[in-house]
């Protein structure tokens, strides 16, 4: 998180003088909000924004392929959010799956949208939630989105969980980067659920009760880390825990390779 950076540092981090900041804050303080510049890739999506001329983009202008219903949520929670996650929006193919009968739209999307140098994305949405449910479940989505390794279709946590690792080791090895702290370990694990939760409140669109919050991943993660050294025993494995540089920096040396300083 930027908290605590001065207003120089902040304007720097997006390349721009203080003044133009400042003018960008008033615009709406939310583009500059903590969560919305908390990793360098969401700064550089907000810097092609700036580079682009801050265009505020009509929401119906996005690529949707789904039924009308949720195509008219997405539009109207679209039009909620600040002009840059508008914008990222419309970089975005969006596929609503789940609800009405629809079938055969996939052989007709062009999934190629995406801001200049970055690697397109893909939101699927899943329609059979309530109406209610949606706008948060949207906002979480793009957050992601913002947060993503810039040219990167996969999130930093899915390129973690690509080392060629079993899953008892990936697991006794984050848990001995961290040397044994299983909060601060969940934290990386789950940073970036928590980076799509916090972007979309500051858009004004909390997670609801329907998402999962970040104390229950915590939970989830602490009971799977205390059964790892039976479940290695089960298989006639010790598991060693201890340090292994290697290892630990293929978790750690993700594109964000400030990842533990954060943390810390
Ligand atoms: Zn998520």
């Amino acid at each position: 998180m930027t908290a605590g950076f001065d207003l120089a540092s902040r304007a720097a981090l997006l390349g721009l003088s203080p003044r133009a900041f400042v003018r960008l804050a008033q615009s709406d303080p939310r583009i500059v909000g903590d969560a919305a510049t908390a990793t360098t890739h969401a700064t550089r999506r907000l810097r092609a924004w700036i580079d682009a001329g801050q265009p505020d983009v009509a929401p119906s202008s996005i690529a949707f392929h789904g039924c009308d219903e949720v195509r008219a949520i997405l539009v109207a929670t679209l039009a909620s959010i600040p002009a840059p996650a508008r914008w990222l929006a419309t970089h975005v193919t969006w596929f609503e799956i789940g609800r009405g009968d629809r079938v055969g739209y996939m052989t007709t999307f062009d999934p190629r949208r995406s801001i200049v140098g970055d690697a397109p994305h893909v939101i699927v949405i899943a329609g059979r939630m309530a109406d209610e449910a949606l706008p948060s479940v949207i906002a979480h989505e793009l957050g992601h989105a913002l947060h993503r390794s810039w040219q990167s279709p996969i999130a930093d946590a899915d390129i973690a969980f690509a080392a060629p690792l079993t899953e008892i080791e990936f697991d006794a090895r984050v848990l001995a980067a961290f040397e044994g702290d299983c909060d601060a370990a969940a934290r990386l694990l789950f940073r970036g659920e928590h980076l799509a939760n916090e972007t979309a409140k500051l858009w004004g669109h909390p997670c609801g009760a329907h998402q999962c919050p970040d104390a229950i991943r915590l939970r989830i993660f602490r009971e799977r880390m205390d059964g790892v050294a039976d479940r290695a025993a089960q298989i006639g494995r010790q598991v060693d825990i201890d340090l292994e540089q290697r290892a630990v920096a293929t978790i750690v040396t993700t594109p964000n390779q400030n990842l533990r300083a954060r943390i810390t």
